[in-house]
């Protein structure tokens, strides 16, 4: 029998878009299992509007339809993760070119630490490529309606926590 490929898509999911589904849902097509990994940001990230606890039991609801993606959260190094899963995929979306020098050297980096992890970049289909979790939260947080970018569970807790 063939080995499982196991997946890791890491991000900070402050929230979880459609976008970021997307491609989740996508990297099904390659990898048997996917592990969406919400990553700590001890300091540099003040702008956070859920706390990692929060934005884990979303993607579990988002996802509870299919089993064969999974949540998880880590601090330290993405390669130490995938490790301690058995996972040697690693998927990153993109969206714009901007996103390109940042991955790009990412990519280079994390081979350097680990050789047999591939990374492998996605595009989501087109209506979310000008997607980002950043935005979502700025667009709620003045009171717009976020309802097509996001699923009903993180719509439920951005109205909670934004008195929406
Ligand atoms: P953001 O705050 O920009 O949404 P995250 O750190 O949560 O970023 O994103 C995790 C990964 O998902 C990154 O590789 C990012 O490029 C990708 N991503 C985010 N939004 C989208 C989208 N709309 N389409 C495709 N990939 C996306």
């Amino acid at each position: 029998m063939s080995e499982t490929k196991i997946a890791v898509y890491p991000g900070s999911f402050d929230p979880l878009t459609v976008g970021h589904e997307d491609i989740a849902r996508r990297s099904l097509k390659f990898a048997d299992r996917v592990i969406i990994a919400v990553a700590h940001h001890p300091t540099q990230y003040k702008d956070r509007l859920f706390s990692v606890e929060e934005r884990v039991a979303m993607i579990g609801e988002c996802f509870a339809d299919d089993p064969r993606i999974d949540v998880a959260h880590f601090s330290g190094l993405l390669v130490d993760f995938c490790a301690s899963r058995k996972a040697n995929i690693v998927v990153r979306g993109l969206r714009v070119v901007s996103d390109f020098e940042y991955e790009f050297q990412m990519a280079l980096m994390n081979r350097e630490l680990s050789p047999d992890l591939e990374m492998v970049f996605m595009t989501p289909a087109g209506e979310y490529t000008f997607l980002s979790a950043s935005l979502v939260r700025e667009i709620a947080s003045l009171g717009g309606d976020v309802s097509r970018f996001v699923s009903p569970p993180v719509l439920r807790r951005l109205k909670e926590r934004l008195r929406m």
